[in-house]
């Protein structure tokens, strides 16, 4: 029987495919952003399809605000 990706038990009823990132190493609903190689589709329960759906969504937040943390302080140091 084939099981959840996350948290390794039997998937039993609705089961969701998620695409794993090889570039993030995220996971991801449908598909994999722009220019990153994939590492195929997963097989997720429910809840833990919507469980690391979250963490992809906190992992890009983190990676977005280091991104934008860093450019504002380059520009701190040109300006002040
Ligand atoms: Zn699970």
């Amino acid at each position: 029987m084939e099981k959840c990706t996350r948290c390794g038990k039997p998937l039993r009823g609705v089961v969701i495919v998620m695409e794993l990132s090889n570039t993030d190493g995220c996971y991801y609903l449908g598909s994999i952003p722009h220019g990153h190689v994939s590492q195929g589709g997963f097989p997720f329960g429910e809840r833990c399809a919507v469980l690391e759906g979250t963490d992809t969504v906190l992992s890009l937040s983190n990676r977005i605000a280091e991104s934008y943390k860093k450019t504002n302080e380059d520009l701190q140091r040109k300006v002040l």
